[in-house]
């Protein structure tokens, strides 16, 4: 070990040695990997080791995909064999919500281009006998499914490594860390004491305590998992070619070869934590004793499944545990508030993602960009709130109990709720108010006024499409409000905050008391943000985004922010409102204040502090509906006072609350997109269409020469506004949009507009395609509908309302 390098990467599990391996095939080879045992020593040598593709974020499944590639190339570099088998592996349905669920995952792999196929009933047992029929409609084959040996994996990587020069460092454990004031880390160890440049907290199992050692609190909690390996079973023995691996997602269990035996895990519904704060610093390579009466009723399942089981022994139990996030994705990226600490941790299925996680992590410290749209592993997606015991230990057995359950784009589920609420919570929950969560915050979907109105989850239009079509409805004819409690607001002042901001934003910045639309760029010219951004004085803006993308949007921010003249507050949580918009809204608000709120007066984009009611609001005039509305943003304890005073005066006129649902159907009516399913960190100004919204011409702001370059150049693709011909459903996302056999696009997000009645979808299309438009097919619920572009938005096209 030397006393310096430029990175150091704390754990030698399959993610920290492919973090290793990638930052010296991207060239820094100053680098080492420190062990406090032997590689494997955590969760890595014990798993099971299976891998697969599917994964419910398509941008997730993309890196699985990368990583399932990466490991014939680390084979042959290191010599070292990864002990890969890919058989194939087969989803079962044995419900009819199960195999429709399948179809409609079959059709968004399409669109990633991973070849999943559908299988007969018939199929499944030719290629797999063990598997018992009864109940059997088919399932979703997925051929890149397998698996490794964990083993030989986690030391091909570090031998890869090793050969290009990086050190592994082995029994030695890292005991401290602490910031140096040139912005290096001192790291002491066992053995001595070093410094780097940067760390990488790849500690698994113990992943919570490092980065305790700097003072933060990761969202990861190790969970108990158990397998059992069977004795040879006939069928196998007798076998040429490895049986596909086999998932019964109603079971519960998940099956694959091992030697001329399987191995059964089970992801049982009554999970079990173990050491929240992460393994004991002396604990070994040990098994959990298994807790087989735990997990019985899963087994029973797995066993009727599979009847060839009961009558082999079983060869060994393992009971090992291994650490989930509140989503089960992995904690990726610089630590937000740490200079050049990273995070590889808080990865479950390090077979599927290791690969993944080094590329992207190596490619953001070298690059300064991860390469990918991986917001769904970034280490920012979280807050603090995430750490807090009860939310972890109750979001982390959600994630586990129902890793096999169907996931319906209209279900809410309850863990970790309610955690943060608006004033108005109760006064909206009386009023019928269905929530659903982001960030930790109740946002409500619909108002449903029967208070025992039950939504049944469904992939078609539920039972409340007809609530939400009359939250249209009154949004249209009158007046619609919506609590914005979603929304990220953040105050930037001080005497270069113009600057800054001029520099930061990719628009023009809007003068005292008007608002612009202003996209924020990364150097290499993908979107990082479609924000608003308001002038209240010559050196004092609002900037608006999501609520959800606070910790990633400050990092942003700190990371670009000189070091003095500008100051940034974070007033998502202490500032709320409501959005009031529709064509009554004008008057609603007049009742409300003496002030002047005729358009002369309050213009379109412009952007007041007025007295409404009781409250002192800062008001702006746009809405994402369509129509003329107002945004008015109040101190968050004057919140319920002015949902009082709106409901007052409103309701006379004909304004109802309404839901996010309702303003869903509302904004593709518009065809505006939304950040995280039209606009992200993928997608780029000019195939997204905010290229409107850059001033190109202003001078130098942050991705400007990558925007004009794509400017030149032109899109491969484009978003576009589709009428689809569905009969029951909507479309939700990453479906696939062809002509013919011939895929040219995937939808980002889709709904039923109730106003103009017809459903729409939002979606990126290949170039030549979106200029000469042509009649396409789009999957919905995995049937193939009719689709057509639409030259122009279905609801009130040249804006008038919206400026009226
Ligand atoms: C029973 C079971 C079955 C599984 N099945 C599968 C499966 O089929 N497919 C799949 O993809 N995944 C599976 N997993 C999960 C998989 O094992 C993990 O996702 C993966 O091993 C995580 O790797 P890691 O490198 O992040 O962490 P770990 O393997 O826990 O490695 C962390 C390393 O960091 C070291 N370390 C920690 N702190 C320090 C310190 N202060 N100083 C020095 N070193 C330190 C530890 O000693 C350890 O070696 C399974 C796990 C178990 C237990």
């Amino acid at each position: 070990m030397k006393n310096h390098y430029r990175v150091v990467v704390i754990g030698g599990g399959v993610v920290g040695t492919s973090v290793l391996y990638h930052l010296a095939r991207l060239g820094w080879t100053d680098i080492a990997l420190i062990e406090r045992s032997d590689l494997t020593a955590g969760s890595t040598w014990h798993a099971a080791a299976g891998f697969h593709v599917l994964n419910d974020d398509p941008n997730v499944a993309a890196l699985q995909s990368y990583t399932i590639k990466l490991y014939a190339e680390i084979e042959k570099e290191s010599g070292q064999s990864v002990g890969m088998h890919m058989p194939g592996g087969y989803s079962l349905a044995t419900t009819p919500a199960r195999w429709e669920w399948l179809k409609a995952e079959a059709a968004i792999y399409e669109t990633l281009g991973i070849g999943a196929r559908l299988a007969t009933a018939e199929e499944i047992v030719a290629d797999c006998p063990i598997v018992d029929p009864t109940g059997l409609l088919g399932g979703l084959f997925d051929p890149h499914e397998g698996a490794l040996d964990p083993h030989g994996t986690t030391h091909a990587f570090a031998g890869a490594a090793k050969k290009r020069g990086a050190d592994v460092v082995l029994r030695n454990r890292v005991t401290a860390l602490a910031a140096q004031p040139n912005g290096h880390w001192r790291l002491d160890t066992e053995h001595g004491t070093v410094t780097a440049e940067h760390v990488v907290n790849a500690g698994g199992l113990w992943a919570r305590r490092v980065g305790r050692m700097v003072g933060i609190d990761l969202p990861l909690t190790p969970m108990q998992h158990h397998y059992l390996i069977t004795e040879d079973l006939p069928e196998l023995i007798a076998r040429k070619n490895e049986m596909p691996c086999v998932t019964d997602l109603e079971g519960f269990t998940y099956l694959q070869q091992e030697r001329k035996g399987v191995l059964l895990g089970v992801y049982e519904r009554n999970p079990k934590h173990w050491k929240t704060e992460g393994a004991e610093w002396d604990y070994g390579m040990e098994l959990l004793p298994e807790e087989i009466e735990r997990i019985g009723e899963e087994l029973s399942i797995g066993f009727a499944r599979f009847p060839r089981l009961q009558e082999v022994g079983i060869r060994k139990w393992v009971n090992g545990a291994f650490t989930f996030t509140p989503d089960g994705n992995p904690l990726v990226g610089p630590v937000p508030g740490l200079r050049n600490f990273w995070a590889a941790c808080g990865c479950m299925s390090g077979f599927s993602q290791g690969g993944a996680i080094g590329l992207v992590l190596a490619n953001w410290m070298v690059e300064g960009d991860p390469g990918a749209d991986i917001f769904g592993m970034d280490v920012a997606r979280y807050g603090s709130f995430a750490s807090n015991d009860k939310y972890l230990r109750d979001t982390t057995a959600q994630f586990y109990a129902r890793r096999f359950v169907i996931a319906y784009p209209n279900e809410e589920l309850p863990a970790g709720r309610p955690l943060k609420m608006t004033p108005s919570y109760d006064a909206q929950k009386a009023a019928g108010a269905v929530f659903g969560v982001v960030w930790g915050m109740e946002a409500p979907q619909y108002f449903a006024h029967q208070p025992d109105f039950i939504e049944q989850p469904s992939l078609r239009r539920s039972n409340a499409y007809p609530i939400v079509a009359a939250e249209v409805a009154a949004t249209r004819a009158a007046a619609g409000l919506l609590d914005t409690g979603v929304y990220g607001r953040y105050a930037v002042s001080g005497p270069k905050a113009a600057e800054w901001l001029d520099r930061l934003l990719a628009n023009r910045l809007p003068p005292i008391e008007k608002l612009r639309l202003a996209p924020m760029l990364s150097p290499s010219g993908k979107l990082m943000g479609d924000l608003t951004v308001t002038c209240l004085a010559h050196d004092r803006f609002w900037l608006v985004g999501s609520y959800y993308l606070q910790e990633w949007h400050l990092r942003w921010f700190h990371d670009h922010l000189p070091s003095s003249g500008v100051r940034i507050e974070n007033l998502s949580e202490s500032w709320l409102g409501f959005s009031l918009s529709g064509p009554r809204s004008r008057e609603i608000l007049a009742r409300l204040t003496r002030a002047d709120v005729s358009d002369a007066s309050l213009p379109f984009l412009g952007c007041r502090p007025l007295d409404i009611g009781l409250t002192q609001a800062v008001v702006a005039r746009l809405s994402l509906t369509g129509e003329l509305g107002y945004e008015i943003n109040v101190p968050a304890s004057q919140q319920r006072a002015l949902w009082d005073a709106l409901l007052e005066h409103g309701a006379p006129l004909g304004m109802k609350p309404i839901g996010m649902r309702a303003q869903d159907s509302l904004r593709l009516e518009k065809g505006y997109g939304v950040w995280s399913l039209e606009f992200a960190q993928s997608y780029t100004p000019a195939m997204s269409g905010l290229d409107r919204f850059i001033a190109f011409d202003k001078g130098e702001f942050i991705g400007r020469d990558a925007a004009l370059a794509e400017r030149a150049a032109g899109p491969s693709q484009r978003l576009v506004l589709l009428a689809i011909d569905a009969l029951d459903a909507d479309v939700t996302g990453f479906e696939p949009v062809s002509i013919g056999a011939q895929r040219v696009g995937f939808i980002t997000s889709g709904a039923y507009g109730h106003h103009v009645k017809q459903s729409l979808a939002l979606a990126y299309v290949d170039r030549s395609i979106a200029e000469k438009p042509v009649p396409l097919s789009v999957h919905v619920v995995g049937e193939p509908r009719t689709a057509r572009i639409l030259a122009e938005p279905p609801y009130d096209p040249k804006g008038l309302r919206l400026r009226g």
